[in-house]
């Protein structure tokens, strides 16, 4: 990122000859969205060993999995209305846009996410209907028994395979980086930092902030742990989030993290901590939720009590059926932003003015999303009685004896 605005300093408006291999690095991220999503979440649920615990476990872990995000799109929303990052910026000269069109009603994009026909929602990329076939999908091979075994065995060669493939598309994160910012610099100049930078500053501060309160306030509250131990113990696999901004890339180091370093049970840890990676996004929420406001006050929509409620409710979607790849979120917040009544060609320019700096932003979020799913895990865990203290392990084996 650094070197890339150094060059596009240097070169001026000749960088954006560079733009496509951004764009490229772009479409190879989104390439990846749909069957990513589709085959680790198969997979997914067709792993979960299914002994009556789990149904507890699990419902646990959905319940603090929503509250921890309703607090991140809180943080989203009122530190966006009091920075205002919006104030001022013009998206490449275009005028702030009159308000516009009906919004859609709140009942027909609920209805959305049951797909009428599976193969169009994965033509068109609708991501939370395909969750929510796969969902269905994954429960069926589950209960289905012993017939169905191949087919999940299948989903799980292919879950490591899009991992993989995943994985090699991000090895070339810095030079579509480098090219992206490198011609965005070379055409706006430094100025387009200028324009981001309180964004960013609710990004960073509103993150930071949830991690201490909210991760930090539970894990205290309800496991009885101190934060800076719990941020100690989460170190590693918050330095792999900063650097590969995927939460599945970082998934191995949080469930390493989560079993080797917070003593969390580990049928608690093998099926929260996946489940997190994949729905539980609360650094995702809180940017998707700041960036609407951002959108409105640029276009210069008016936004009501109503229209809270429903950025934090589709939010809540978006943010569960991001998949966990760098800059997933800012292809999917298009449907927020849709619902306020910004329209596709606006939403369009927002994308395409924050595409360059999404990086940076995504190596933040993604570090306060695997952050929520350590807090969650390690709350579920001491409340099914699975928080093993290293210092009373001796102490449980002396009780089970
Ligand atoms: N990169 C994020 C993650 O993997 C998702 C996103 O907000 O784009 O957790």
């Amino acid at each position: 990122m650094v070197l890339g605005a150094a060059a596009g300093w240097l070169l001026g408006p000749a960088a954006t000859q560079i733009q496509w291999v951004g764009d490229l690095f772009i479409r190879m991220i989104r390439m990846l969205i749909v069957p990513l999503v589709f085959v680790t979440l198969v997979s997914g649920v067709t792993s979960i060993p299914a002994p009556a615990k789990l149904g507890s476990i699990g419902l646990k872990a959905m319940a603090l999995y929503l509250a921890t995000t309703f607090v991140a799109i809180l943080f989203g929303i009122t530190g966006a209305l009091t920075l205002r990052p919006g104030r001022g910026v013009t998206l490449e000269g275009v005028a702030a846009a009159a308000p516009l069109s009906e919004p859609v009603p709140l009942g027909e994009r609920l209805m959305a996410i049951v797909p009428e026909n599976v193969f169009a929602a994965f033509a068109s990329g609708d991501i939370l209907a395909i969750i929510f076939f796969g969902i269905l999908l994954g429960a069926g091979l589950l209960t289905a028994g012993e017939t169905a075994r191949p087919l999940s065995r299948l989903f799980q060669a292919g879950s490591s395979a899009m991992l993989r493939i995943t994985h090699i598309v991000m090895e070339a994160a810095p030079i579509g980086v480098f090219a992206l910012v490198a011609s965005v610099m070379g055409s706006e100049g430094p100025s387009a930092f200028i324009t981001v930078f309180w964004l960013m500053f609710v990004v960073y501060i509103g993150g930071a902030l949830h991690m201490i309160a909210t991760h930090g306030g539970m894990v205290r509250l309800l496991a009885r742990r101190p934060l800076l131990g719990f941020l100690t113990a989460a170190r590693e696999p918050q330095l792999l989030a900063f650097s590969t901004s995927s939460s599945a890339a970082t998934l191995p180091a949080t469930l390493e993290a989560a079993v080797e370093r917070m003593h969390v049970g580990r049928p608690v840890a093998s099926s929260v901590i996946p489940l997190g990676a994949t729905i539980n996004m609360d650094g995702t929420a809180l940017y998707v939720a700041a960036v609407a406001i951002f959108a409105a006050q640029i276009f210069g929509v008016p936004l009501g009590v109503g229209d809270y409620a429903t950025i934090a409710f589709t939010t809540m979607l978006v943010s569960i059926g991001t998949a966990s790849v760098p800059s997933a979120s800012l292809f999917l917040m298009a449907a927020v932003l849709e619902v306020i009544g910004i329209t596709p060609e606006q939403t369009a320019l927002v994308i395409g003015f924050l595409l360059p700096f999404d990086r940076i932003l995504d190596m933040w979020r993604t570090v306060i999303n695997v952050t929520g799913d350590l807090a969650v895990a390690t709350c579920v865990a001491a409340i099914e009685g699975e928080l093993n203290d290293s210092s009373s392990d001796i102490a449980a084996i002396d009780l089970i004896g």
